[in-house]
């Protein structure tokens, strides 16, 4: 296909947005509505917009930047060691309750970032919900 179709459907679209909005707020049609955003996604990609119609599917999650290690090639170590040391945190299960309930479509989830996930006292009530979310 090229550009000009992808700009029809994308015009296509647009004339329908709200319509398409109400769909994907909507709490019925789950397969179709992830379809739809799916949909979304792919025309924007192809697009390079700059604004993505449609919502994520995979996110990284920073869940802790706590760490026992202090491996010496790892980002971590510098920003928080050393001269003026950043205070990690952990991110509460309330708080990653929050984000994720902003992400229906969201079916990739990476825990991982500047820390040891395993720290959070919270990682299981996080699994655990990341599990319930799925089935
Ligand atoms: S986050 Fe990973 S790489 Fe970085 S200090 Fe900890 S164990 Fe090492």
């Amino acid at each position: 296909m090229g550009i000009e179709t992808y700009i029809s459907i994308l015009t296509l679209l647009g004339g329908y947005y709200v319509l398409i909005k109400k769909l994907l707020d909507s709490p019925s049609n789950s397969g179709l509505k992830s379809a739809i955003n799916q949909l979304l996604l792919g025309l924007s990609n192809k697009l390079e917009l700059a604004h993505a119609y449609g919502q994520p599917t995979s996110v990284q999650i920073e869940s802790t930047t706590y760490c026992n290690a202090k491996c010496s090639m790892c980002g971590r170590t510098m920003v928080y060691t050393g001269k003026n040391p950043k205070k990690p945190k952990h991110m509460s299960f309330q708080k990653f309750k929050k984000i994720m309930l902003k992400l229906p479509y969201c079916k990739y989830i990476d825990l991982q970032g500047l820390g040891e996930p395993l720290l959070n006292p919270d990682l299981i009530s996080i699994i655990k919900f990341c599990k319930e979310r799925k089935s």
